[in-house]
């Protein structure tokens, strides 16, 4: 790293919600400027994609056939790549394309008012399905604390660590009365990783697995929980296959629960 790193944040295919929560970190982030030169960050304002810098944040997913080549070069340009938010790190909500019985013409056709000038692929696919990702930061949207502490890390030398214990543990932290036992409410916390705060929990109501799946989900005992609580096959299948549908651990229960399989290119 450069005595004054230089980062560089890039959008792909997603909402910009995860930018904005870097851009929420106010004066956090002008102070940050201190030790980093922002080189890129077109919704901050700097507008420089082609630089090369010591760290990129890539948010989002690819989607598009230039994204494919996109991506390539901000590999090439950068020290460490690291990815935020469920688009980036799993393909996020828009890679419900990517199961066979989706016919992605008739999605756009019935969203957009003119279709053939929409360019997609037929997938949506996490980045690290394309390039080497140094860091992954889960979450829809991100713990913007999580990018000063990766940043700090960075600067110092140290490899950054994003903890991925289950959000049952951040929870019972927190002091909150469980949303399963009490309200007989299904929460995909005891599969899920920590970082959120338990943010959902601590309004009384489950978690829908924003963070993606923590270091070792048990699916099938959780599965087993729901359908204790009443839960149909197709609806665990769909609280497994929503925002973070393509991360490991919560793809193939839901495969076999929803009776789902995906199109060979998203694999
Ligand atoms: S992860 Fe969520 S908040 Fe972040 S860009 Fe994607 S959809 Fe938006
Ligand atoms: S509310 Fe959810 S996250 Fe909290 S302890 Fe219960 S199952 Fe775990
Ligand atoms: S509790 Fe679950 S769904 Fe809610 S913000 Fe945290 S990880 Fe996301």
């Amino acid at each position: 790293m450069s005595d004054k790193p230089k980062i560089a944040v890039h959008k792909f295919s997603s909402c910009d919600g995860c930018q904005l929560a870097i851009l929420n970190l106010g004066e956090k982030l002008i102070e940050l400027t201190e030790i980093v030169d922002i080189m890129h960050f077109a919704e901050a304002g700097p507008v420089n994609p082609h630089e090369k810098v010591d760290v990129a944040f890539v948010e989002g997913s690819i989607t598009t056939p230039h994204e494919l080549d996109r991506i390539q070069e901000v590999r090439s340009n950068s020290q460490y790549v690291v990815t935020i938010g469920a688009c980036a790190t799993s393909g996020g909500l828009q890679a419900l394309r990517n199961f066979k019985h989706v016919d992605i013409k008739q999605w756009t056709q019935s969203v957009y008012a003119k279709p053939e000038f929409i360019s997609t692929l037929e997938t949506s696919t996490a980045i690290a399905k394309h390039i080497k990702v140094d860091l992954e930061i889960w979450g829809c949207p991100i713990n913007s604390k999580q990018i000063i502490e990766t940043i700090r890390a960075l600067c110092f030398g140290v490899e950054p660590v994003v903890q991925k214990d289950s959000l049952c543990l951040e929870c019972k932290r927190q002091g909150n009365a469980c949303v399963m036992v009490t309200k007989q409410e299904p929460c995909l916390g005891p599969i899920t990783q920590s970082g959120c705060g338990a943010l959902c929990p601590s309004v009384g109501r489950g978690c829908y697995g924003c963070y993606g799946p923590d270091e070792n989900p048990n699916t099938k005992a959780l599965a087993k929980r729901f359908s204790g609580l009443g839960l149909l096959p197709n609806d665990i299948a769909r609280k497994l296959h929503f925002i973070n549908s393509q991360a490991k651990g919560y793809l193939e229960i839901g495969n076999e629960l929803g009776n789902k399989t995906l199109k060979d290119d998203a694999k």
